[in-house]
Protein backbone atom coordinates (compact mmCIF):
# COMPACT_ATOMS: atom_id res chain seq x y z
CA UNK A 1 0.00 0.00 0.00
CA UNK A 2 3.32 2.31 -0.30
CA UNK A 3 2.00 2.99 -3.83
CA UNK A 4 5.10 5.41 -4.36
CA UNK A 5 7.59 2.84 -3.46
CA UNK A 6 5.89 0.26 -4.96
CA UNK A 7 5.82 2.35 -8.21
CA UNK A 8 9.70 2.63 -8.45
CA UNK A 9 10.43 -0.72 -8.06
CA UNK A 10 8.48 -1.57 -10.94
CA UNK A 11 10.55 0.93 -12.46
CA UNK A 12 7.04 3.68 -13.42
CA UNK A 13 7.56 6.95 -13.13
CA UNK A 14 6.23 8.58 -9.51
CA UNK A 15 3.57 9.98 -10.85
CA UNK A 16 1.98 6.59 -11.88
CA UNK A 17 1.51 5.98 -8.27
CA UNK A 18 -1.77 9.00 -8.32
CA UNK A 19 -2.49 7.46 -11.34
CA UNK A 20 -3.24 4.54 -9.50
CA UNK A 21 -4.95 5.65 -6.54
CA UNK A 22 -7.25 7.73 -8.72
CA UNK A 23 -8.35 4.62 -10.54
CA UNK A 24 -8.49 2.09 -7.78
CA UNK A 25 -10.22 4.27 -4.83
CA UNK A 26 -11.75 7.45 -6.81
CA UNK A 27 -13.39 5.80 -9.87
CA UNK A 28 -13.15 2.00 -7.82
CA UNK A 29 -11.28 0.38 -11.15
CA UNK A 30 -11.14 -3.75 -10.77
CA UNK A 31 -8.53 -4.52 -13.15
CA UNK A 32 -6.07 -2.97 -14.41
CA UNK A 33 -6.76 -2.88 -17.96
CA UNK A 34 -9.18 -0.26 -17.74
CA UNK A 35 -6.40 2.33 -16.30
CA UNK A 36 -6.64 3.77 -19.73
CA UNK A 37 -4.15 6.52 -18.95
CA UNK A 38 -1.50 4.20 -17.88
CA UNK A 39 1.05 3.58 -20.50
CA UNK A 40 0.88 -0.28 -21.87
CA UNK A 41 4.17 -1.96 -20.20
CA UNK A 42 2.39 -0.39 -16.92
CA UNK A 43 -0.74 -1.85 -17.93
CA UNK A 44 1.04 -4.99 -18.70
CA UNK A 45 3.44 -5.30 -15.45
CA UNK A 46 1.60 -4.12 -12.51
CA UNK A 47 -1.07 -7.34 -13.11
CA UNK A 48 2.31 -9.22 -12.58
CA UNK A 49 3.05 -7.81 -9.21
CA UNK A 50 -0.40 -6.86 -7.59
CA UNK A 51 -4.19 -7.86 -7.84
CA UNK A 52 -7.14 -5.63 -6.94
CA UNK A 53 -8.42 -7.67 -4.28
CA UNK A 54 -12.63 -7.45 -3.82
CA UNK A 55 -14.87 -7.98 -1.18
CA UNK A 56 -17.71 -11.21 -1.75
CA UNK A 57 -20.80 -10.01 -0.99
CA UNK A 58 -22.70 -12.91 0.67
CA UNK A 59 -25.28 -11.10 2.19
CA UNK A 60 -27.36 -7.81 2.11
CA UNK A 61 -30.43 -7.23 4.66
CA UNK A 62 -32.47 -4.06 4.46
CA UNK A 63 -34.21 -2.38 7.38
CA UNK A 64 -37.59 -0.69 7.86
CA UNK A 65 -35.84 2.23 8.26
CA UNK A 66 -34.19 2.42 5.41
CA UNK A 67 -30.28 0.78 6.82
CA UNK A 68 -28.94 -2.00 5.00
CA UNK A 69 -26.38 -4.28 5.74
CA UNK A 70 -23.93 -6.35 4.27
CA UNK A 71 -21.89 -9.28 5.05
CA UNK A 72 -19.03 -9.74 3.50
CA UNK A 73 -16.56 -13.11 2.79
CA UNK A 74 -12.96 -12.40 3.46
CA UNK A 75 -10.21 -14.60 0.91
CA UNK A 76 -10.21 -17.47 3.96
CA UNK A 77 -14.19 -17.26 4.40
CA UNK A 78 -14.82 -15.18 7.52
CA UNK A 79 -17.00 -12.81 7.68
CA UNK A 80 -17.34 -9.20 8.12
CA UNK A 81 -20.43 -6.58 8.11
CA UNK A 82 -20.80 -2.81 7.13
CA UNK A 83 -24.02 -1.15 7.23
CA UNK A 84 -25.02 1.81 4.99
CA UNK A 85 -27.21 4.14 6.96
CA UNK A 86 -29.42 7.26 4.96
CA UNK A 87 -29.92 10.18 6.40
CA UNK A 88 -33.16 10.45 8.49
CA UNK A 89 -35.98 12.96 7.78
CA UNK A 90 -34.06 15.61 10.32
CA UNK A 91 -36.71 18.23 9.25
CA UNK A 92 -39.44 15.84 10.98
CA UNK A 93 -37.06 14.98 14.06
CA UNK A 94 -36.45 18.45 15.27
CA UNK A 95 -40.11 19.45 15.02
CA UNK A 96 -40.73 16.35 17.58
CA UNK A 97 -38.27 18.26 19.55
CA UNK A 98 -35.51 15.55 18.75
CA UNK A 99 -31.62 17.17 18.73
CA UNK A 100 -30.10 16.46 15.69
CA UNK A 101 -26.09 16.52 15.20
CA UNK A 102 -25.76 18.03 11.45
CA UNK A 103 -26.00 21.33 10.09
CA UNK A 104 -29.28 22.09 8.01
CA UNK A 105 -27.75 22.29 5.02
CA UNK A 106 -26.73 18.59 5.35
CA UNK A 107 -30.09 17.28 5.88
CA UNK A 108 -31.49 14.37 3.30
CA UNK A 109 -27.68 14.17 2.02
CA UNK A 110 -25.78 12.67 4.67
CA UNK A 111 -25.05 8.94 3.84
CA UNK A 112 -23.25 7.01 6.25
CA UNK A 113 -21.01 3.68 6.21
CA UNK A 114 -20.48 2.26 9.44
CA UNK A 115 -16.92 0.13 8.71
CA UNK A 116 -15.73 -3.06 10.75
CA UNK A 117 -11.85 -3.13 11.67
CA UNK A 118 -11.22 -6.66 12.70
CA UNK A 119 -12.82 -9.91 12.67
CA UNK A 120 -14.31 -9.87 16.02
CA UNK A 121 -12.94 -8.01 18.88
CA UNK A 122 -10.84 -8.87 21.79
CA UNK A 123 -12.08 -6.24 23.96
CA UNK A 124 -15.07 -8.36 25.73
CA UNK A 125 -17.37 -5.40 26.45
CA UNK A 126 -20.39 -6.85 27.93
CA UNK A 127 -22.58 -5.71 26.23
CA UNK A 128 -21.59 -6.25 22.80
CA UNK A 129 -22.46 -8.71 20.48
CA UNK A 130 -19.22 -8.91 18.51
CA UNK A 131 -17.39 -9.63 21.77
CA UNK A 132 -19.14 -12.95 21.64
CA UNK A 133 -16.76 -13.56 18.70
CA UNK A 134 -13.52 -12.93 20.64
CA UNK A 135 -10.87 -12.07 18.42
CA UNK A 136 -10.20 -13.74 15.05
CA UNK A 137 -7.94 -11.31 13.41
CA UNK A 138 -7.22 -7.15 12.41
CA UNK A 139 -8.55 -6.68 8.64
CA UNK A 140 -5.83 -5.51 6.34
CA UNK A 141 -5.75 -1.75 5.10
CA UNK A 142 -6.83 -2.96 2.02
CA UNK A 143 -10.16 -5.23 3.38
CA UNK A 144 -11.05 -2.14 5.24
CA UNK A 145 -11.25 0.27 2.44
CA UNK A 146 -12.66 -2.69 -0.11
CA UNK A 147 -16.03 -2.12 2.33
CA UNK A 148 -16.47 1.25 1.24
CA UNK A 149 -15.41 0.39 -2.63
CA UNK A 150 -17.65 -2.12 -2.02
CA UNK A 151 -20.99 -0.34 -0.75
CA UNK A 152 -20.54 2.20 -3.05
CA UNK A 153 -21.58 -0.05 -6.15
CA UNK A 154 -24.86 -0.94 -4.40
CA UNK A 155 -25.97 2.34 -3.86
CA UNK A 156 -27.99 4.10 -6.46
CA UNK A 157 -25.82 6.44 -8.69
CA UNK A 158 -26.02 10.17 -8.17
CA UNK A 159 -25.60 9.53 -4.33
CA UNK A 160 -22.65 9.27 -2.30
CA UNK A 161 -21.58 7.84 0.79
CA UNK A 162 -20.45 11.41 2.81
CA UNK A 163 -19.33 9.81 6.19
CA UNK A 164 -17.61 6.71 7.12
CA UNK A 165 -17.76 5.99 10.89
CA UNK A 166 -14.99 3.05 12.26
CA UNK A 167 -17.47 1.61 14.75
CA UNK A 168 -18.45 -1.51 13.28
CA UNK A 169 -16.61 -4.97 14.15
CA UNK A 170 -13.34 -4.56 16.11
CA UNK A 171 -11.49 -1.81 18.21
CA UNK A 172 -9.77 0.28 15.54
CA UNK A 173 -6.73 1.60 17.91
CA UNK A 174 -6.06 -2.18 18.73
CA UNK A 175 -5.24 -2.13 14.25
CA UNK A 176 -3.56 0.88 14.24
CA UNK A 177 -1.41 0.91 11.18
CA UNK A 178 -3.87 -0.80 8.96
CA UNK A 179 -6.62 1.53 10.30
CA UNK A 180 -4.13 4.92 9.97
CA UNK A 181 -3.38 3.56 6.19
CA UNK A 182 -6.62 3.24 5.74
CA UNK A 183 -7.96 6.84 6.83
CA UNK A 184 -5.49 8.44 5.00
CA UNK A 185 -6.81 7.30 1.58
CA UNK A 186 -9.96 7.65 2.86
CA UNK A 187 -9.51 11.45 3.53
CA UNK A 188 -7.03 12.42 0.29
CA UNK A 189 -8.22 13.74 -2.31
CA UNK A 190 -7.21 11.82 -4.83
CA UNK A 191 -8.86 8.99 -3.45
CA UNK A 192 -12.02 8.33 -1.57
CA UNK A 193 -12.07 12.48 -1.02
CA UNK A 194 -13.92 12.01 2.51
CA UNK A 195 -13.69 15.67 4.32
CA UNK A 196 -11.83 15.00 8.07
CA UNK A 197 -14.58 16.21 9.50
CA UNK A 198 -16.81 13.50 7.96
CA UNK A 199 -15.11 10.02 9.22
CA UNK A 200 -15.27 8.97 12.89
CA UNK A 201 -13.16 6.40 14.49
CA UNK A 202 -14.54 5.02 18.16
CA UNK A 203 -12.49 3.57 20.30
CA UNK A 204 -12.98 2.02 23.98
CA UNK A 205 -10.34 3.70 25.11
CA UNK A 206 -7.01 2.25 24.63
CA UNK A 207 -5.68 5.19 26.14
CA UNK A 208 -2.05 5.12 25.40
CA UNK A 209 -3.01 4.76 21.74
CA UNK A 210 -5.07 7.74 21.41
CA UNK A 211 -1.96 9.41 21.79
CA UNK A 212 -0.89 7.86 19.61
CA UNK A 213 -3.41 8.34 16.65
CA UNK A 214 -3.22 12.05 17.88
CA UNK A 215 0.55 12.33 16.28
CA UNK A 216 -0.57 11.44 13.39
CA UNK A 217 -2.17 14.55 12.74
CA UNK A 218 -5.18 12.98 10.65
CA UNK A 219 -7.13 15.34 11.99
CA UNK A 220 -10.90 12.95 11.87
CA UNK A 221 -13.18 12.94 14.61
CA UNK A 222 -12.77 11.21 17.73
CA UNK A 223 -15.28 9.22 19.76
CA UNK A 224 -14.92 7.88 22.61
CA UNK A 225 -17.29 4.38 24.15
CA UNK A 226 -17.59 5.57 27.96
CA UNK A 227 -20.72 4.11 28.96
CA UNK A 228 -20.48 4.65 32.90
CA UNK A 229 -19.17 6.98 35.30
CA UNK A 230 -17.55 4.72 38.32
CA UNK A 231 -14.65 2.76 37.72
CA UNK A 232 -16.52 0.33 39.39
CA UNK A 233 -19.50 -0.23 36.68
CA UNK A 234 -17.00 0.74 33.67
CA UNK A 235 -14.46 -2.00 34.72
CA UNK A 236 -17.51 -4.37 34.90
CA UNK A 237 -18.58 -3.67 31.63
CA UNK A 238 -15.67 -3.19 29.60
CA UNK A 239 -12.70 -5.08 31.64
CA UNK A 240 -10.28 -2.55 29.44
CA UNK A 241 -10.87 -0.17 31.45
CA UNK A 242 -9.37 -1.81 34.83
CA UNK A 243 -6.03 -1.14 32.42
CA UNK A 244 -7.24 2.58 31.86
CA UNK A 245 -9.49 3.56 34.37
CA UNK A 246 -11.73 6.93 33.23
CA UNK A 247 -9.03 9.50 35.02
CA UNK A 248 -6.40 8.43 32.62
CA UNK A 249 -9.10 7.88 30.01
CA UNK A 250 -10.34 11.72 30.33
CA UNK A 251 -6.74 13.39 30.27
CA UNK A 252 -6.14 11.59 27.29
CA UNK A 253 -9.15 13.07 25.40
CA UNK A 254 -7.82 16.68 26.93
CA UNK A 255 -4.65 16.00 25.22
CA UNK A 256 -6.53 14.23 21.88
CA UNK A 257 -8.16 17.80 21.48
CA UNK A 258 -5.03 19.88 21.80
CA UNK A 259 -2.77 17.90 19.54
CA UNK A 260 -5.45 17.17 17.21
CA UNK A 261 -6.37 20.44 17.22
CA UNK A 262 -9.97 19.40 17.11
CA UNK A 263 -12.55 21.91 19.09
CA UNK A 264 -14.20 19.12 20.87
CA UNK A 265 -14.69 14.64 21.58
CA UNK A 266 -17.67 12.97 21.08
CA UNK A 267 -18.91 10.57 24.08
CA UNK A 268 -20.90 7.59 23.21
CA UNK A 269 -22.94 6.52 26.26
CA UNK A 270 -24.74 2.97 25.67
CA UNK A 271 -27.64 3.14 28.67
CA UNK A 272 -28.04 0.08 29.89
CA UNK A 273 -31.68 -0.15 32.17
CA UNK A 274 -30.21 0.17 35.78
CA UNK A 275 -26.87 -0.12 35.11
CA UNK A 276 -26.11 3.46 34.18
CA UNK A 277 -29.18 4.93 33.30
CA UNK A 278 -29.61 6.87 36.99
CA UNK A 279 -29.66 10.03 37.41
CA UNK A 280 -26.60 9.98 39.74
CA UNK A 281 -24.83 8.61 36.50
CA UNK A 282 -26.01 11.79 35.24
CA UNK A 283 -24.35 13.81 37.44
CA UNK A 284 -21.34 12.17 37.46
CA UNK A 285 -21.42 12.20 34.01
CA UNK A 286 -21.66 16.19 33.87
CA UNK A 287 -18.62 16.09 36.33
CA UNK A 288 -16.49 14.15 34.34
CA UNK A 289 -16.71 16.13 31.24
CA UNK A 290 -16.41 19.26 33.02
CA UNK A 291 -13.43 20.17 31.29
CA UNK A 292 -13.70 18.69 28.13
CA UNK A 293 -14.89 19.93 24.82
CA UNK A 294 -17.65 17.51 24.13
CA UNK A 295 -20.81 16.35 22.72
CA UNK A 296 -22.43 13.00 23.82
CA UNK A 297 -24.52 10.49 22.27
CA UNK A 298 -26.55 8.39 24.78
CA UNK A 299 -27.09 5.04 22.70
CA UNK A 300 -29.96 3.14 24.66
CA UNK A 301 -28.73 -0.59 24.69
CA UNK A 302 -29.92 -3.11 21.49
CA UNK A 303 -30.90 -6.06 23.20
CA UNK A 304 -29.31 -9.31 21.36
CA UNK A 305 -30.36 -13.16 22.24
CA UNK A 306 -28.36 -14.50 25.16
CA UNK A 307 -27.60 -11.35 27.27
CA UNK A 308 -28.81 -10.59 30.05
CA UNK A 309 -28.73 -6.64 30.05
CA UNK A 310 -31.76 -4.31 29.35
CA UNK A 311 -32.45 -1.39 27.35
CA UNK A 312 -33.43 1.56 29.42
CA UNK A 313 -36.94 2.92 29.92
CA UNK A 314 -38.40 5.91 27.44
CA UNK A 315 -38.97 7.76 31.07
CA UNK A 316 -35.23 7.38 32.16
CA UNK A 317 -33.66 8.17 28.88
CA UNK A 318 -35.58 11.50 29.09
CA UNK A 319 -34.73 11.84 32.42
CA UNK A 320 -31.29 11.93 31.91
CA UNK A 321 -31.12 13.66 28.52
CA UNK A 322 -32.87 16.26 30.31
CA UNK A 323 -30.40 16.86 33.15
CA UNK A 324 -27.69 17.01 31.08
CA UNK A 325 -29.11 19.65 28.57
CA UNK A 326 -29.80 21.87 32.12
CA UNK A 327 -26.32 21.26 32.74
CA UNK A 328 -25.61 22.93 29.28
CA UNK A 329 -24.51 19.29 27.71
CA UNK A 330 -24.40 19.07 24.07
CA UNK A 331 -26.65 15.65 23.86
CA UNK A 332 -27.90 13.21 21.02
CA UNK A 333 -30.17 10.44 21.69
CA UNK A 334 -28.93 7.97 18.87
CA UNK A 335 -31.68 6.59 17.63
CA UNK A 336 -31.10 3.00 17.15
CA UNK A 337 -31.23 2.15 13.08
CA UNK A 338 -31.63 -1.15 11.72
CA UNK A 339 -32.94 -2.41 14.67
CA UNK A 340 -34.43 -5.02 12.96
CA UNK A 341 -31.89 -6.34 11.08
CA UNK A 342 -29.28 -6.60 13.70
CA UNK A 343 -27.42 -3.85 12.33
CA UNK A 344 -27.49 -1.65 15.12
CA UNK A 345 -24.33 -0.48 17.56
CA UNK A 346 -23.29 -3.30 18.76
CA UNK A 347 -25.48 -6.12 17.30
CA UNK A 348 -22.63 -6.91 14.41
CA UNK A 349 -21.50 -10.54 14.27
CA UNK A 350 -20.80 -13.49 12.32
CA UNK A 351 -22.25 -16.69 12.93
CA UNK A 352 -20.38 -19.03 11.17
CA UNK A 353 -16.97 -17.99 13.10
CA UNK A 354 -16.91 -20.03 16.24
N1 LIG B 1 -14.67 -0.86 19.52
C1 LIG B 1 -14.98 0.50 19.18
C2 LIG B 1 -15.79 0.57 17.93
C3 LIG B 1 -17.17 0.00 18.01
S1 LIG B 1 -18.24 1.32 18.11
C4 LIG B 1 -15.65 1.16 20.37
O1 LIG B 1 -15.88 0.49 21.36
O2 LIG B 1 -15.88 2.35 20.35
C5 LIG B 1 -19.65 0.63 18.63
C6 LIG B 1 -20.41 1.57 19.54
O3 LIG B 1 -21.60 0.89 19.88
C7 LIG B 1 -19.67 1.84 20.83
O4 LIG B 1 -19.83 3.15 21.24
C8 LIG B 1 -20.34 0.90 21.81
O5 LIG B 1 -20.29 1.41 23.11
C9 LIG B 1 -21.74 0.83 21.26
N2 LIG B 1 -22.41 -0.43 21.56
C10 LIG B 1 -21.85 -1.63 21.69
N3 LIG B 1 -22.79 -2.56 21.97
C11 LIG B 1 -23.97 -1.91 22.02
C12 LIG B 1 -25.31 -2.32 22.24
N4 LIG B 1 -25.62 -3.59 22.50
N5 LIG B 1 -26.28 -1.38 22.20
C13 LIG B 1 -25.97 -0.09 21.92
N6 LIG B 1 -24.74 0.34 21.69
C14 LIG B 1 -23.73 -0.54 21.74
Amino acid sequence: HDFPEAVVKLGLKPYVSNQLIQWLYQKGATSFEEMTNLSKSARASLPEHFFISRLEKVSELSSSDGTRKFAWKLPEGNIVESVLIPSEPYEKAVRAGVDVDIPEEEWGTRLTLCISTQVGCAMQCKFCRTAEMGLVRNLTQGEILDQILEARRMIKPGLRISNVVLMGMGEPLANFDNVVGAIRFMIHSKAFGLSKRHVTVSTSGLVPVIAKFAKEELGVKLAISLNATTDEVRSELMPINKKYPIAKLIDACKDYIKAAGRDRITFEYVMIGGVNDLVDDAKRLVNLLSHVPSKVNLIPLNPFTGSKLKAPTEEAIQRFAQYLRNKNLQINIRSSRGQDILAACGQLASKNVT
